[in-house]
């Protein structure tokens, strides 16, 4: 075991601040990564303030972070696929039993015995995980992902979390070329929507709250961008979508959004807010919609989206930070005033 530092949260009410961590001596199959950026997930602060209570209570002290890439800095004997020196990320999942129905058809992330990568646990060293708000971290080599050398590292990050939770649904549900689809919330995960509904050729609308967003809505790929309280204009698309991605963080009424929706449309909830909603049931049952869930994506999809980005030159856009900037951080995210992720330049660490 080695110790490293980290920031990590006390309690729910507590800020995050520098602390120490151990982490495991890297096993036969395993990967130390030093950590080089971190983005800044709305998971990571749901989960710091224990507002998943219910679902998966947190456990303290907390050290968040999943969008994770790095460098390789020493490997197990039976590590193939990676070497010291090579760049390296790291999601939202650390390990699973490798041989469950859900494993054995790549969607590692509905397995019984996954292991998320923080406030989940660790059955290496007892505990719960900790997460890549730290120096480095050790993790199996099946949940390592390579990073295609083109892309910007800081913008890197955010595909691990971010980029394959709008991906997975995108591709499972079909948007492509021909189709309408909507995004709603222009926050981390819905810029990456708008990239990757773009680029496979959908015309994407963006719903969103922030007027003084509309500008940058454009020029990430949508085509047209609605003021979601603006009643009339939400009239407009009544009845008109193939598929819409709901990515909001906090309460909102999704029914305004599955009236939008055409016959046999989709809308799927990426978002996670803390509290249940109130669906009608005849917004469902006019037109046959449905309304389901996604989460993140399975490691061969996620190394699938990274190389889709990788050839079509896609990274999150990122407003680099210290870590110790990261309170003020889920301040700004909770004022949805993030363009569009926070990236933690974790050399910033390197100080405390
Ligand atoms: P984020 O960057 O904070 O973006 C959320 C966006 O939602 C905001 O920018 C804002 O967009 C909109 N919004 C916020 N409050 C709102 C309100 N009261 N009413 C309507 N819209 C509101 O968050 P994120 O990191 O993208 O995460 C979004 C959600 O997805 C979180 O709940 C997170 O936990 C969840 N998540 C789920 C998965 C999964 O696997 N399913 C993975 C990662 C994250 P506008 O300014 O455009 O309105
Ligand atoms: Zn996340």
């Amino acid at each position: 075991m080695y110790k490293t530092k980290a920031y990590a949260a006390g309690s729910a009410t507590s800020p995050l601040a520098s602390t120490t961590i151990t982490r495991r001596d890297p096993t036969e199959h395993d990967v130390q990564i030093e950590i080089l950026f971190c983005g800044i997930c709305h998971s990571d602060l749901h989960q710091v303030r224990n507002q998943w209570s219910n679902v998966m209570p947190t456990v303290y002290p907390i050290v968040p972070g999943h969008e994770i890439v790095g460098r390789v800095t020493k490997v197990g004997s039976a590590v193939t696929k990676y070497k010291s020196g090579d760049l390296a990320a790291v999601g939202c999942m650390v390990d699973s039993d490798g041989t469950c129905p859900q494993c054995k058809a790549g969607v590692e992330q509905f397995c019984p015995n996954m292991t998320l990568t923080f406030n989940s646990p660790d059955k290496h060293l007892g505990g719960v995980t900790y997460g890549g708000y730290s120096d480095s971290i050790v993790v199996d080599e099946r949940f390592v992902l390579r990073v295609p050398s083109n892309l910007e590292l800081a913008g890197a990050g955010p595909l691990l979390c971010a980029g394959v939770t709008t991906y997975s649904p995108m591709r499972h549900w079909g948007v492509t070329k021909g189709k309408k689809v909507g995004v709603v919330g222009l926050g981390g995960l819905g810029h990456m929507g708008v990239k990757f509904a773009h680029t496979f050729g959908a015309h994407v609308v963006v719903f969103t709250t922030s007027p003084n967003k509309k500008e940058d809505a454009l020029r990430l790929g949508a085509d047209e961008v609605v003021v979601s309280r603006n009643g009339d204009e939400m009239k407009k698309h009544a009845g008109s979508f193939d598929f819409i991605l709901d990515a909001v963080s906090a309460d909102h009424d999704i029914n305004t959004y599955i009236n939008l929706l055409g016959r046999d449309g989709n809308i799927t909830l990426v978002g996670a807010p803390e509290k249940p909603f109130a669906v009608a049931a005849f917004s469902l049952l006019f037109g046959r919609r449905s309304l389901s869930g996604s989460l993140i994506g399975g490691i061969p999809e996620t190394q699938e989206m990274l190389d889709f980005c990788g050839a079509h030159n896609i990274t999150a856009d990122v407003e680099v930070i210290p870590i110790q900037k990261v309170n003020e951080a889920y301040e700004r995210m909770l004022k949805a005033d993030v363009k569009y992720r926070f990236s933690v330049d974790m050399a910033s660490l390197k100080s405390e």
